[in-house]
């Protein structure tokens, strides 16, 4: 086995192709802002992103095998071939993968998934020049994950084997701090249907079966459970449906809630029933049916140690950036994402970096902020610090095994 490269000289390496490249990722940051598509329609940006990779030497964009996820794509640089150099140590060649989301919120870009989707093309581009330069023997894919914003396209992506052959996966969030060992929770979406019997409120009430007693009972279930749940658990609901008018016993009402937990498999086996069977309570109260329904759900992300703190020290020696302990870091909840449910089938790291704005995600604020030069610098900034994790696993046979054997910790999934 060859000595791996200078450290230093493959940062510099990196940050050129990365400078070269800048122009044509702030373009596509910008369009795709400028035309804020929601989760699973994603039809402008997808264009964008594969007509452009399409036209890089050696990348092949495919489909994801889910024909029905259009909006989705699976781009590959093979470079598995070139075995001229050292093969660091490798019984197999290592495929690595990035992500890239580009689905908006209603509200427009307020998430900042058109520097996500840079990030992950900017990574895996880079990535991909590093192995041409140091001749690594390296399969590279980067994956378009369609609807991030609550309809779960990575879970359909790993449902249908797109994932299957990717040994490591990585990608990077926008917000307004640097984490290295951020929390997002398990979540599961809910939505629950009272069916009752309508009746004159006033003249005849008792020949009714009143739906909305069944949900408002169902939602004063859940704020006594509340009392009796972890710190690191959530429920939230809205009521979407309370009843036409107020001299008629309400027939039909509806609720969504969501269930969060820190891990997924108590989200599962506890949690989840607590709530449901406050929803039941409803139903026990007033007579009512009942009729619920859920989305796939979301798994904690589970950081990869191993993997994270190469992300880490490159944050630090590359931009001064120390992310610190990373107990404090765990004790802020970002809310849940589907690259939890990466993370459960290959070691993966979500990591979230500072764009410069002083407000959180989802806000007017960081709507605006997401398209400005600024946020596009810090991006491509933690993009050269994550293709150095890249790098790493592809010359490091220690990091691997390390990552590996930390990933086979992880509990396999339960959920489909
Ligand atoms: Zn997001």
């Amino acid at each position: 086995m060859a000595a791996r490269a200078d450290l230093d000289a493959v940062r510099a390496v990196a940050n050129a192709f990365i400078a070269s490249i800048s122009a044509e990722l702030r373009e596509i940051s910008l369009q795709i802002h400028a035309h804020p598509e929601e989760g699973f329609s994603e039809v402008f940006a997808h264009r964008l992103i594969t007509e452009y990779l399409a036209r890089k030497p050696q990348v092949q964009v495919a489909p994801s095998k889910d024909k029905a996820l259009v909006t989705a794509f699976v781009a590959t640089y093979d470079h598995s071939a070139s075995r001229a150099g050292a093969n660091h140590g490798q019984d197999a060649v290592t495929t690595i993968g990035f992500c890239s989301e580009y689905d908006a919120l209603p509200m427009g870009h307020a998430c900042g998934h058109n520097l996500i989707a840079i990030s992950g093309i900017g990574a895996f581009l880079t990535a991909a020049h590093l192995a041409e330069i140091f001749d690594l023997p390296v399969r590279l894919k980067l994956f378009g994950t369609p609807g991030e914003e609550g309809q779960g396209g990575k879970i359909n992506m790993i449902n249908a084997g797109d994932f299957a052959d990717v040994d490591f996966a990585m990608m990077l969030h926008p917000g307004n701090i640097d984490l290295a060992h951020p929390t997002y929770l398990a979540a599961q979406h809910l939505d629950v249907e009272y069916f009752g019997k309508e009746a004159h409120a006033a003249a005849s009430p008792w020949d009714g079966i009143n739906a909305l007693d069944a949900v408002v009972t169902a939602f004063n279930a859940i704020a006594h459970l509340r009392q009796q749940i972890l710190p690191t658990d959530r429920i939230h609901g809205v009521i979407t449906h309370g009843g036409a008018a107020p001299n008629i016993i309400p027939a039909y009402t509806r609720a969504e809630i969501m269930v969060r937990s820190e891990r997924q498999d108590h989200l599962q086996e506890n949690l989840f029933p607590r709530v449901l069977a406050c929803l039941e309570s409803g139903v026990a109260a007033t007579g009512c049916t009942m009729k619920t329904g859920t989305t796939p759900a979301y798994a904690d992300v589970v950081t990869n140690v191993p993997m994270t703190d190469v992300y880490a020290h490159e944050l630090l020696v590359q931009i001064g950036v120390d992310v610190g302990d990373p107990h404090e870091q765990r004790s802020v909840s970002r809310g849940s994402t589907d690259m939890g449910n990466v993370c459960y089938v290959v070691p993966s790291i979500h990591n979230v970096f500072d764009t410069g704005c002083k407000a959180e995600i989802h806000s007017e604020e960081f709507l605006a902020h997401a398209k400005t030069q600024e946020a596009h610098d810090k991006t491509l900034q933690r993009v050269a610090c994550l293709v150095m994790v890249a790098y790493s696993l592809m010359t490091d046979a220690d990091l691997r095994s390390r990552a590996r054997a930390e990933f086979a910790k992880v509990p396999k999934p339960k959920t489909k």
